[in-house]
């Protein structure tokens, strides 16, 4: 049976110190009024065949154990969100590009940097295929581990490749959209599935989504089963496009746990960000979420 797996993660080298529970109780939760977000989380419908948590029996991580697991934290060092281009361009996607750049760094609060692009001939052979139809695809954990992992700049907490090619895990799979690492600092998205012609729009909002979601993973953020939110598994386009690019409550207090950043400032920024590139739906999520969390 051909396997369409979207959102992807590798989660070995993650583990959960049970001794380690005090850290919890010492730090307590990032932002009191991230509570009052849980109003507007909308429950995830129940899994049907084909869906994410219907064939991936994951159980989600709760915000103790998120941060009892020594996430990756940016530091007065490491600090730094790197884009890695990869490969030919052959459709102008420079501009979409430069967008999530834009969106991550509003996203994530960080500095983010767009890296010159590196060829994709440094890929073997051997870690590339073609498919029936004729495109290429490059194997994903070549890309992390031989390309990625040493190329991460010394003050990068986190290096993500950027590919208009498509991508598989490993030779079982079909294809995936994007896979990361919790503990490496490194992922990879691909937009080769995201064009549509007549609906140019969706590109961004596509890659913004799986951009947001293999960083988050980045940051040690392990798939949500809490809310429809930006981190839940998906196994199919219909699925993901069903996800908003937004953090549900629980999400969203681990990532700002770890990052620090100031959630009005945020959401501002997002629904600034929403309404210039007119991704209408998510405007309208953060307006309420900037709403809500400052009553
Ligand atoms: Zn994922
Ligand atoms: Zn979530």
């Amino acid at each position: 049976m051909m396997r369409y797996i979207f959102f992807y993660i590798h989660t070995f080298l993650f583990s959960c110190a049970p001794e380690n529970t005090i850290i919890a109780e010492k730090h307590g939760a990032a932002d009191d009024s991230i509570k009052k977000l849980s109003s507007l989380d909308i429950a995830l419908p129940i899994a049907k065949p084909g869906d994410w948590l219907y064939e991936h029996k994951e159980r989600g991580q709760t915000f103790l154990e998120y941060i009892n697991c020594n996430p990756i934290s940016p530091n007065a060092t490491q600090n730094v969100i790197y884009i890695q281009p990869l490969g030919n361009f052959s459709r102008n996607t420079d501009s979409i590009i430069h967008s999530t750049v834009e969106y991550l760094h509003a996203f994530f609060g960080l500095k983010v940097n767009l890296l010159p692009v590196i060829s994709d001939s440094l890929i073997k052979p051997a870690y590339k295929r073609i498919r029936e139809d004729g495109h290429l695809q490059y194997l994903t954990t070549f890309i992390l581990d031989s390309l990625l992992v040493s190329r991460l700049p010394e003050d990068g907490i986190a290096l993500m490749a950027i590919t208009d090619t498509d991508l598989y895990p490993k030779d079982s799979w079909n294809y995936v959209f994007g896979q990361a690492y919790t503990r490496k600092k490194v992922g990879v998205s691909s937009i080769f599935r995201y064009i549509e012609n007549d609906r140019p729009e969706k590109c961004l909002e596509r890659l913004i989504q799986t951009s947001s979601h293999e960083i988050g993973h980045m940051f040690s953020i392990l798939h949500c089963t809490n809310a429809i939110c930006v981190m839940n598994g998906s196994n199919s386009m219909e699925e993901s496009d069903g996800r908003p690019n937004r953090l549900c409550s629980v999400c969203l207090n681990k990532l700002c746990w770890n990052l620090k950043f100031n959630n009005r400032e945020r959401f501002k920024e997002l629904s600034e960000y929403f309404n210039k590139y007119k991704i209408q739906s998510d405007y309208k999520l953060v307006v309420k979420d900037l709403e809500i969390y400052s009553k």
